[in-house]
């Protein structure tokens, strides 16, 4: 049915890859670009081996540079591009679908490489002030292509991975489906994962660190509320994982559902930790680890979280030494049929059967398979609409029965236990 350039070839984009490859009624071709094209080469081979009627190709781009990405549209002439490099390529890869006509999906929101940049800085603090929230990435900077995008007749799908991408589904399908007025929602997102280290992250390390080192906050009644960064602990017993820490976080579905779910008067984000996870964080925090700032290192210049980087192990590694399962969803409080009510909507993915499956871990396995989704759902038409929009605003139905389809079950459980 359609061509899709894929833009990014790490521990997502795999597994986006190969789902999209399960798919060839939607994706009869692809094109497979990274920086790091002997990435692509090697996926490539894999799936032809396996004899998968998809047409690829590959090429070698730098997403940072816009008229890279606009060369490469342009010789490729895709239906859409799946932006599944990093947050800090969401505009320019914007900007070059703009140019050229082309629908846009992404899997997490915009955000700066260089956060002590001045013209970025100075935006950023103007808006810690107005809005409320200090973290470094936010929708502003998507959203602003919303009148562009109307008239280039184009569709931006923003944040479909798991959280957000499927909690914001899990939110829309809730109140279609199970309620009149929602008041509370509880994202949580456990893994209760063993990869054996004493210390690595589930995803890229820069992004993942930077996220959960920075302050928490939630949405109540219209307004957002700071927390110091884990200042607020709760222990949940999530079925078929069992009993978990978990700290609430900042997380960008907040700002999305909180704008368009105005009924919903609270709205927090949790996510479990180990404590070996957190004493290490802590320690590399407290010496200069995780800072995203240049400092000179024997006459040249490094960036410390880079470096470090450098010295975790690789997450697309982790996949034949996970065990264990995640359990990903939304608690919900509301009003149906003038009665309360209460709901828990959530998937549990098992580490090693998504490794045996497509030789990936969970984390990369439950964001993979929901931005083949969203993907597919736009380039079928079902959810095309020119603008630019999260997952939360269209039909959740369709991308439900597809999440059964491609290996992402999920369960609606009524009374659950609700976090206080
Ligand atoms: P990885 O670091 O594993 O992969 C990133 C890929 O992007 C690599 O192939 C990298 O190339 C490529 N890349 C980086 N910079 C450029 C560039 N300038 N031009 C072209 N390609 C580039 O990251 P993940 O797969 O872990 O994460 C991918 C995305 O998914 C991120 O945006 C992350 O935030 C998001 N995510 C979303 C989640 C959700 O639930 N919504 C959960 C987890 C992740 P190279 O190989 O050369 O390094």
């Amino acid at each position: 049915m359609g061509r899709l350039l894929v833009i990014g070839c790490g521990g997502v984009a795999q597994v986006a890859i190969q789902k999209c490859a399960q798919n060839s009624a939607v994706f009869t071709e692809m094109c497979l670009a990274s920086r790091t094209v002997s990435k692509c080469d090697a996926l490539k081979e894999k799936l032809e081996k396996k004899g998968t009627p998809v047409k690829i190709t590959t090429a070698t781009v730098n997403a940072d540079d816009v008229n890279d990405v606009i060369n490469l549209i342009k010789e490729y002439q895709p239906d859409a591009v799946l932006n599944v490099a990093l947050p800090y390529q969401d505009l320019t890869i914007m900007d070059a679908c703009l140019e050229c006509k082309v629908d846009y999906i992404d899997t997490a929101n915009y955000e700066p490489e260089d956060t002590d940049e001045p013209v970025w800085r100075a935006a950023y603090e103007k808006r810690c002030k107005e809005k409320g929230f200090t973290a470094y990435f936010d929708y502003s900077y998507q959203w602003a292509y919303m009148d562009k995008f109307k008239e280039a007749g184009i569709t931006g799908l923003l944040g479909t991975g798991f959280d957000p991408g499927v909690t914001s589904v899990f939110v829309a399908y809730a109140k279609k489906h199970y309620f009149d007025e929602i008041h509370t929602v509880d994202i949580l997102d456990c893994n209760g994962g063993d990869h054996g280290y004493a210390f690595a992250t589930n995803f890229n390390p820069e992004i993942n660190l930077r996220e959960v080192s920075a302050n928490g906050s939630y949405w109540e009644d219209g307004h957002w509320v700071e927390t110091k960064p884990m200042e607020i602990k709760r222990v949940y017993d999530f079925p078929q994982v069992g009993q978990k820490d978990m700290y609430l976080l900042h997380h960008e579905e907040i700002e999305a559902l909180g704008r368009n779910f105005p009924e919903i008067k609270r709205i927090r984000f949790f996510m479990t930790f180990g404590q070996s996870y957190l004493d290490h964080m802590r320690c590399l925090e407290d010496v200069g680890m995780l800072s995203t700032s240049p400092i000179m290192f024997e006459g040249r210049e490094i960036v410390p979280i880079q470096f470090l980087k450098a010295l975790l192990p690789d997450p697309a590694s982790l996949g034949p030494r996970t065990v264990g399962k995640t359990n990903i969803g939304c608690i919900f409080r509301g009003i149906k049929d003038g009665k309360e009510k209460t709901l828990f909507i959530y998937n549990v993915c098992d580490h090693q059967e998504c490794y045996k499956e497509l030789g990936s871990q969970a984390i990369s396995y439950t964001t993979g398979v929901p931005a083949m989704i969203g993907t597919a759902l736009v380039m079928s038409g079902k959810w095309k609409q020119p603008g630019v929009f999260t997952t939360d605003e269209f039909d959740p139905d369709p991308y439900m029965e597809m999440l059964n389809e491609f290996g992402l079950p999920w369960v609606v459980e009524e009374n659950p236990v609700m976090v206080d």
